[in-house]
């Protein structure tokens, strides 16, 4: 069954893969460079997010020299509402190792040692970068094996092998690419398209009938909320931000000032509006109160260019929030 799916999925992506900016064409050889950020940027991260982002970076850093010799607030601000901005300090941090070896390592092994690499993203960029025997297992292509074999609780390990088993010699690269597209596009979480797919003779789940069946959903934990305080402080035209602390969330990102962050909503705020913003493991009521006093380390930057200062999305929407009451008002 694997061989003949396998083939099956290679001749349907040779067709119908999807044209994105960071791979190679046919007979082209995959440049590391832009595998590697590419990956890195699609962690947790939709394709149409990342697009642009990545026209971005390589248009101004094509090379992960030139990246490496960027400062590090321009990387950030670049970064700026891409989200999960650890990802670009490591970048940054990798940018800078891999300049100083002079060439990427060509096995997942040893890309796992980069910061902010991990199984997966190992997996990935040396099997499409350098065409490793590799499986490289997100959530698109744990569902498909799922599916493919019926299974309804599979663990990590069992869907490693039984994708490892299926990788063609020789076309690690097409076939994890190809696995990527299908589990995107057709073997979809909800609304399977079994009626396109390229592997349905192959496929227990579609057998069963119920094939959005497999695998089991997995129970999903409350998400608990939390309540934050920014303050606008503005002067002559320009509002005061500062830089976060380097560790924790949107760590290094520009920002309003104010408090950490708390479970509870603070008493007595005469707040212009409030932000609601949702992390991957809490939500957050970011109040916005107006103050006169420039608070903590910062800058004044100037309304006019707030675009440019790289604030991440919750800052840039209470920005946004106060243009509006301002406008409204
Ligand atoms: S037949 Fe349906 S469930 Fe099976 S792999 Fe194809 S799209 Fe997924």
């Amino acid at each position: 069954m694997a061989v003949d799916a396998s083939n099956a999925l290679l001749h349907w992506y040779a067709v119908d893969k999807r044209r994105l900016p960071w791979r190679a064409e046919a007979e082209e050889r995959p440049d590391p460079y832009r595998v590697w950020l590419s990956e890195v940027m699609l962690q947790q991260t939709t394709v149409a997010a990342v697009r642009p982002y990545f026209e971005k970076f390589t248009a101004r850093w094509p090379t992960v020299e030139a990246l490496a010799a960027a400062p590090e607030a321009d990387v950030m601000a670049a970064w700026a509402g891409l989200g999960y901005y650890a990802r670009a300090r490591n970048l940054i941090a990798s940018a800078r190792e891999l300049a100083r070896r002079g060439a990427f390592p060509t096995g997942a092994a040893e890309l796992r040692k980069l910061p902010g690499i991990g199984d997966y993203t190992a997996a990935a960029i040396a099997a499409i970068a350098f065409g490793e025997q590799v499986a490289a297992v997100d959530t698109n292509i744990a569902r498909v094996i799922a599916r493919l074999h019926g299974l309804q609780h599979p663990s990590k390990t069992q869907v490693e092998s039984l994708a490892r088993a299926m990788i063609p010699t020789g076309r690690s690269a097409d076939f994890t690419q190809a696995m990527m597209d299908h589990g995107a596009t057709i073997c979809r979480p909800k609304s399977p398209q079994c009626g396109r797919c390229p592997v349905r003779p192959h496929c227990a789940a579609f057998a069963s009938g119920t094939p959005e069946a497999f695998p089991a959903p997995k129970q999903r934990r409350a998400r608990p909320h939390k309540h934050g305080v920014a303050y606008w402080i503005e002067r002559c035209g320009s509002v005061w931000l500062v830089r976060r602390p380097i560790k924790g969330l949107l760590g290094g990102m520009a920002a309003l000032p104010g408090p950490g962050w708390v479970d509870a909503a603070p008493p007595g705020l005469n707040a212009i509006g409030t932000v609601r913003h949702v992390f991957t493991h809490f939500s957050l009521d970011l109040h916005l109160v107006p103050r006169a006093e420039p608070e903590g380390d910062g800058w004044w930057q100037p309304l006019g260019s707030l675009a440019e200062a790289g604030l991440p999305t919750l800052y840039r929407r209470a920005a946004e929030l106060v243009a509006a009451a301002r406008q409204a008002a």
